[in-house]
């Protein structure tokens, strides 16, 4: 027996011992689902938190890390293994967020020795949840145009300005920031990436609200903040290099989130198709959508297993720029199965509340206004187009 498939029994072993019966079959098991921990999380139900010590103990809720940081020390080829495993028992990772998605892998990559030992057992613990703080009200696409101010005081940077956009903000304990601590030089070149306590004096979110009524947006000012200079990660004023590179990360688990979501593929989309399309001799009767499902599903599929090769193969810790290929394209097959999904649903798909819509009708319709979004979180398509043609495929640029 090979020790990828050795490790493969041992995880199964592990998994029928340990993993909480109630949460089998519960979940996609991707990077983004399931329980986001931190200081301020509402109550859970104890089996969340028996999963989460249990996996943390193995070094399990971040298997690639090294063991001093809370890991298991394991190959990519064997965290896949694990997630795969998990995956097939319908289990959610142990802890999610941006701290393992984001934050955790850049600190890993550009970190001081200090701030590894200070942050990345606290994120695979689940103790300390994060969010990002890039956009501007000026800053999106053009995300080099950040004027958030940081000045140097002594040991401290004191912050002043604006973020947008920042998810979960207020259920959040850090930060992560993109700040000016250089006017004068080209905009790229006065950019620092620093780690900012949100207890800190002056920092607040405020949350942004939605017509939806749900809405995971904040602001997040920033008025005096002192931040020890030792919360910088990387060289200060070099802070674009850390800040694309935690780009990849977050592109490359959009990419690997989004194309294994439940409601994805063509299971769902035939039972959809059982409950609002007519049927003959056990096909649906309307050809063209009929083809329309097939089709995506043979793409969606190859999806899969391209998505599974990535995981395998990779053998750097950075996903690069290749990652916006699998956020686009992630991202844009999401869409085109709600829209079919949504032409097979007709009104059905539209309901927003009221009688003549059951649950599932009104969970897909939200489900699709969430997936307008996916193409602009993380950078929008036209930016990962952009990037795509100059730096994965060497395209000269228009003038
Ligand atoms: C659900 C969600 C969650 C988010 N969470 C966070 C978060 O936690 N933290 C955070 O910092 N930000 C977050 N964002 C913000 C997100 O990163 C920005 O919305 C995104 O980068 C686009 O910036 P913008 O909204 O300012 O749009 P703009 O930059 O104003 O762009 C508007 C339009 O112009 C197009 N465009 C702009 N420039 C170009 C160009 N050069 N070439 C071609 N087309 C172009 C864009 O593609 C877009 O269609 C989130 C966004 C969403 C939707």
């Amino acid at each position: 027996m090979s020790d990828l498939e050795a490790f493969r029994e041992e995880v199964r072993a592990f998994l029928e011992e340990h993993a909480p019966k109630s949460l089998r079959g519960t979940s996609p098991c991707g990077p983004f689902d399931g329980y986001w921990g931190g200081k301020k999380h509402p109550p859970v139900d104890p089996d969340v938190l028996r999963w989460r010590d249990v996996c943390y103990e193995r070094g399990f809720t971040a298997p690639t890390w090294p063991r001093e940081y809370g890991g298991a020390g394991l190959s990519r080829k064997h965290a896949a293994i694990l997630w795969e495993e998990m995956r097939a028992m319908g289990l959610p990772r142990p802890v999610v967020g941006f701290g393992f998605a984001m934050i955790g892998p850049t600190l890993l990559e550009y970190g001081s020795e200090e701030l590894k030992r200070e942050h990345l057992p606290k994120i695979a613990r689940g103790e300390i949840r994060w969010c990002q703080g890039y956009s501007e009200p000026g800053a999106g696409s053009d995300l080099a145009n950040v004027q958030m101010r940081a000045e140097r005081d002594g040991d401290h940077f004191i912050l002043n300005g604006q973020k947008i956009w920042t998810s979960h903000a207020d259920k959040s304990d850090w930060i992560f920031c993109l700040v000016r601590t250089n006017s004068s030089a080209k905009k790229q070149q006065g950019i620092t990436f620093i780690l900012v306590d949100m207890e800190t004096p002056g920092v607040t979110p405020r949350k942004i609200d939605l017509i939806s009524g749900s809405s995971p947006f904040c602001e997040t000012f920033f008025e005096n903040v002192r931040v020890p200079v030792r919360n910088v990660v990387g060289e200060i004023d070099k802070g674009w290099t850390v800040g694309k590179a935690l780009l990849a990360h977050e592109r490359a688990n959009i990419g690997s989130s989004i194309g294994r979501m439940p409601g994805s593929g063509q299971r769902e989309l035939v039972d959809r198709a059982r409950r609002h399309l007519a049927w003959s001799e056990g096909k649906i009767e309307d050809a063209v959508l009929r083809e329309q499902i097939a089709e995506l599903g043979m793409i969606e599929e190859a999806f899969q297993l391209t998505l599974d090769r990535v995981a395998q193969k990779a053998q750097s810790g950075n996903p690069g720029s290749e990652s916006s290929i699998l956020k686009v394209v992630a991202t844009e097959l999401k869409q085109r199965r709600y829209e079919l999904g949504q032409a097979i649903g007709g009104l059905q798909s539209l309901g927003w509340e009221g009688p003549g819509f059951d649950a599932d009708d009104l969970a897909f319709t939200r489900e699709w206004l969430r997936s307008r979004a996916n193409t602009i979180e993380g950078g929008s398509s036209e930016i990962q187009r952009n990037i795509i043609a100059k730096q994965v495929l060497g395209l000269p640029e228009v003038k």
